[in-house]
Order: C-alpha cells, then structure tokens, then sequence
C-alpha cells in the first residue's frame, strides 16, 4: 500500500465537487455517493479515510483508500499572541515546506489569514514572505487545508468561522486556477458553505487577474495594495508596479468596479517617512476620487530584510482626514500578534533563520 503521502495519490481536498463527480462518475458511483463524501469532507470533517468506513458503500471506501488521499497539514510551530486573540500556525506540506496561516478571534467573530503560496515572486520590500522569494504554488487542497485546520481549532470551543482573507503568505492572482478551486470548495453550499461576502481576496495588483475577475465574477471581495499614488513611490517599494504602472492597474479597478457593481479596499502599509505625508494622502485621494474605495491603513510591521518604521498615530491619524476630505472612507488595521511575529511571512522568517534572537514559542 502507498503511504498517505505518496504523490501518486490523489489529494481529494483538490477537487471542487464538480470534479469529485466526474471522479466517481467514473467508477460507476451517481452524484448521491458524490454527495454523501462531499459532506463527510467538509461537515463531518473526517480526518483520514478510515474515518469514511460505515458512511459510504464499502466499495467505495476500498477505490478511494487505493487511489486517493486526504491530505492534512502537520503542524510545524505554534505561537499565541498576549492578548489571546491571535493564533498563529506554521503548518508543513507533504512536501516539507512551510507556510502560514493566521487565526483571529475577536467578538466571536473568527477569522483566519491563510497563504496561496510557499513564498512569493512579488519582491515588495517590507515583506518578509517577498524576501523569501517564490517556492510553489500552492494546491486548491493546501489553500483548503489551512482552513480545515482552523475550523478543527475552532470546533473545539464551539466556534465557527466567519471570515477568510487571502493575505497570508503569497500573491492569490499569481496562482488563479489554484486560489479560484479553492474559493469554490469553500463557498459550497453542502460543504463549509462560507458566504461569499466574507472572503476577501488580497492582490499586489496583477492587472491581468483584476480583469480576468471582474469577468468571471468570482464570489470574493477584492482588495488592492498600493502603498504607492505615482510610479516612482510605488515601485520603490512594490517592484511589480513597473510591470503594471498605475494607469493601467486603476484603469482594471475601475473596470472591475463597473462590472461588479462592488466596493474595493485598497490597501496602504505606512512607513515612516517613505508614504505617510499629507501630500502624499492628497496623491493618494486624487488618485481614488470618485470611486466606491475603502482604505485600509497598515502600519509596518518591521521586519529582519527591511530598515522602514512604522509611521506615528498621529501621522496616520492625519493621513486619514486628508483621505476623509475627499469622500474616502478609512481604517487602520492593526497588524495583530505583533509579539509572534504575526505580519505575513514572519513567523516563518524567525522559525527558520539563524538564531539571532528567539523565536516566539507558545
Ligand atoms: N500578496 C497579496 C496578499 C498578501 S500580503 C498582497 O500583497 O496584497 C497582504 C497585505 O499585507 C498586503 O497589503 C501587504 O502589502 C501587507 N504587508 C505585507 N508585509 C507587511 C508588513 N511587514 N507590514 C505591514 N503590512 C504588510
Ligand atoms: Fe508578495 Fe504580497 Fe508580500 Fe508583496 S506584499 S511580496 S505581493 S505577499
């Protein structure tokens, strides 16, 4: 027998139910028995095969358990913010990398960053997965796996999840097919059936993709970093920003905004002296006139490879109104878990780089 991990097997968190159909369709099993293991997947969360004996047929059971695998995520390094709110996980791929995922509880309101890649091939200075550089893509079944693995957290203390934001490690529209397999195994409604208003996906600004989902209408929220309001500043820090200049990004934003008839968060990391002046908050605002914008202000998180600062509350504070006199609504959103290296890719960062200094234990 091959082990659970064997590569030859086939991972059936990757497929959405369409595609688990036409597996079992194959085999001569009808969309009843698709079903019936759709729902152990995903309501019952069973957590290996053998679980599924006595659910379905046992034929079944037989042809999966020689072809197929379930394939859950070890957990690598744990750490817990002070306040309790924030648990933050390193979790390893069969394939011995690592990558983050983020679970943040307030009010009841649980919500859980996960990654879409090992790494990243954005290079945007201040992150510290963008130091790393890209490892792989990630499958439909890891990006639902880090989900899984929170909601076997959760269901521990009777919570359940809200949101799901893909900010984690990786850029989400560098790997579309993968990321869009995954938001449709999430969002299905005889599965973890996450309402579609409550996943946000986070893009560095990879036009094509903007495009490519305002015209499929993907049940996501979109958000845009920018960090920048002309080229010159925003290439400085988002090296991409070359490959699609303003013009064109705002022009696929506005294009996607016509389409969807939808919302978009722009994101904006403030780094002290480097873009948290006022006059760059009137660029920012004349950029974003108009539009059905929400801002959500990021203070840096510092990281090992990057020499920035955040900026002062009162410089973000000031940067704010200059956004409100133009009809643009803000937030700041507070990096959480500061203490455990919660900003995207730092865990990782300090598990695995020579030891300087600790890293945060649970
Ligand atoms: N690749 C996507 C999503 C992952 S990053 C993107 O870039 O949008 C999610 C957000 O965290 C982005 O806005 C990113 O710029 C921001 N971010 C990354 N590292 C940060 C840091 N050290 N401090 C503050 N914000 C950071
Ligand atoms: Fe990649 Fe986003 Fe980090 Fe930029 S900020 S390097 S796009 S993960």
């Amino acid at each position: 027998m091959q082990p659970a991990s064997s590569p030859a097997l086939l991972n059936l968190y990757d497929l959405p139910r369409t595609a688990l159909g036409e597996l079992l369709a194959g085999w001569g099993f009808s969309a009843f028995h698709r079903d019936a293991l759709w729902e152990a997947l995903y309501r019952q969360q069973v957590e290996s095969l053998d679980a599924l004996e006595g659910l379905l047929r046992p034929e079944l059971v037989r042809l999966l358990r020689e072809r197929t695998c379930l394939r859950r995520l070890a957990v690598h390094h744990e750490a817990f913010s002070s306040d309790g709110y924030t648990h933050k996980l390193l979790l390893r791929l069969h394939d011995g990398q690592t990558i983050e995922t983020v679970l943040m509880r307030f009010k009841g309101r649980a919500t859980v960053c996960i990654s879409t890649q090992a790494g990243c091939a954005m290079g945007c200075v201040f992150c510290a997965t963008g130091q790393m550089g890209l490892v792989r893509h990630l499958s439909p079944g890891e990006i639902v796996a880090q989900v899984l693995h929170v909601t076997g957290v959760l269901r521990q203390s009777g919570e359940s999840l809200r949101n799901i934001v893909l900010m984690g490690m990786g850029e989400p529209l560098h790997n579309y097919d993968g990321t869009m397999e995954a938001v449709d195994i999430l969002v299905d409604q005889l599965g973890l059936a996450i309402g579609p208003r409550f996943i946000t996906l986070s893009t560095v600004g990879v036009v094509p993709g903007i495009r490519r989902l305002a015209d499929e209408d993907r049940p996501v929220q979109l958000a845009v970093s920018l960090h920048g309001a002309t080229d010159a500043e925003r290439a400085a820090l988002v090296p991409v920003g070359k490959r699609w200049p303003l013009d064109e990004l705002m022009e696929a934003c506005r294009y996607y905004s016509e389409k969807r008839k939808r919302r978009i968060f722009f994101e904006w990391t403030l780094i002290a002296g480097k873009n948290d002046t006022p006059e760059q908050a009137h660029t920012l605002g004349q950029l974003l006139k108009g539009m059905d914008a929400h801002i959500n202000v990021i203070p840096l998180n510092p990281t090992v490879g990057y020499g920035g600062t955040p900026s002062a509350p009162e410089a973000v504070r000031a940067f704010q109104d200059v956004l409100a006199s133009y009809g643009l609504p803000s937030t700041v959103r507070q990096r959480r878990g500061i203490d455990i290296d919660a900003g995207c890719g730092q865990l990782k960062a300090a598990v695995e780089r020579p030891r300087r200094s600790p890293p945060a234990t649970s």
